[in-house]
């Protein structure tokens, strides 16, 4: 990844990547590729449809070993919020002849909380399930309040915003005990190929991927069904993905997203210690500092870091960090700026909530990233403080 001058030096430190990742080289090479050799309709008839009808059938292959399902439960959309829409929507519709109520956590991506939101408007009951003071929610906390109407449990694995972990499969499990009618639909989003997960191994019956996220381009996502599950879908079309996510398949992109979930998938582990060093150094860092105080709790994944720098507005503190090429976020990509949902959910102070970072690694990042962000850290501290 051109990240490096031809030294081995670094022209930019990206520490953002729970917003976005680069396309990685392999990636961009088989999109390339596609384009200009397989650019027939998977649906036609003839032999250049059908070469790339099987393409299309490799690349679920591949997308479903990545998610530990078989490959008639993969369905390819246009991001994780249109997975996430398909989902809910779907799912709530399906069960409406019996169900008046929906679950889901108060910390959810806009993507699952404004459908869910609009179905309130629309005469649904949402119970939202707030984190602690420390960003964690139990499975257990989720699943009480199942009743025998709740159509759908909605719940992200990886918060966006603090890295924090639900366990899903144990609330899946829990849910269907409740209620086996219930739909339980995981946001995977930030989650999918950084933590282990067999979808085919839980009673999870949906999950929502994107392609953007693990080094394949923006525009490609991707919906796990769980085989016989109970969905309505929102769009009408032709045939294309069983009906579930009609319109021409965006081949190129579904290709160059099996070719990132592979290569994601066999770098999993090494990415783990690497990530997680990162991640170690930078809290311990971080940690002896006086003016810096730490959002994600202990427990989150490595990828992302939350912490706020006492007194410093985060928009402050990350245009100045953007002198030195840092680049980091102040909450999550999609806000713009907004103040943060999630810590808002946790109960924190608004002075806390105002002056947040959010840190996010991937397997493109290096020590001398983490040593950039740290001097610029203590120069914005020391400078910003005296204005
Ligand atoms: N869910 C989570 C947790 C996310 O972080 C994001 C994107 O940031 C999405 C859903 C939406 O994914 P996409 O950008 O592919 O629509």
């Amino acid at each position: 990844m051109d990240l490096l001058k031809g030294n081995g030096e670094k022209t930019m430190h990206y520490l953002d990547n729970a917003a976005t990742t680069a396309v990685a080289p392999e990636v961009a090479k088989e999109i390339t590729r596609v384009m200009e050799t397989c650019f027939a309709n998977p649906s036609s008839l003839y032999e250049p449809g059908l070469q790339s009808e099987l393409l299309l059938r490799k690349s679920r292959a591949a997308v479903a070993t990545a998610m530990g399902c078989s490959a008639g439960e993969v369905y390819f959309t246009a991001c994780g919020t249109e997975s996430n829409n398909i989902a809910i929507l779907g799912a709530v519709q399906a069960r409406s002849q019996w169900a008046d109520h929906i679950v889901c956590t108060g910390y959810e991506h806009p993507s699952v909380e404004n459908p869910i939101a609009r179905l309130e408007q629309q005469g649904w009951r949402v119970t939202r399930v707030m984190p602690d003071s420390g960003g964690r929610i139990s499975p257990e906390e989720i699943a009480k309040q199942v009743t025998s109407k709740t159509a759908l449990v909605a719940a992200m694995q990886v918060n966006n915003e603090t890295g924090a972990v639900i366990d899903v499969a144990t609330l899946a499990k829990l849910v269907k005990q409740a209620n086996n009618r219930t739909m339980v639909h995981v946001d995977g989003v930030q989650a999918w190929l950084r933590l282990p997960l067999k979808l085919s191994a839980t009673q999870i019956d949906s999950y929502s991927v994107s392609g953007h996220k693990i080094h394949a381009p923006k525009g490609i996502g991707a919906l796990y069904l769980r085989k016989g599950c109970n969905l309505l879908p929102p769009f009408c079309g032709g045939g294309q993905e069983k009906g579930i996510r009609p319109g021409t398949e965006n081949l190129p992109y579904i290709a160059g997203m099996a070719a990132a979930a592979q290569m994601m998938h066999k770098t999993m582990a090494a990415r783990k210690k690497q990530i997680s060093e990162l991640n170690r150094s930078l809290r311990n860092a971080l940690l002896q500092m006086p003016d810096i105080t730490i959002n994600s709790p202990d427990d989150a994944v490595p990828e992302v870091l939350n912490f706020s720098v006492n007194g410093i507005r985060s928009e402050t503190m990350l245009h100045f960090l953007e002198q030195s090429q840092v680049y980091v976020s102040s909450g999550s990509a999609c806000s713009k700026g907004a103040a943060s949902h999630t810590l808002g959910a946790m109960g924190l102070a608004n002075e806390r909530i105002d002056s947040a970072l959010r840190v996010s690694f991937s397997k493109q990042n290096t020590p001398q990233d983490v040593e950039a962000l740290l001097s610029g850290l203590a120069d914005g501290i020391a400078q910003i403080q005296k204005r």
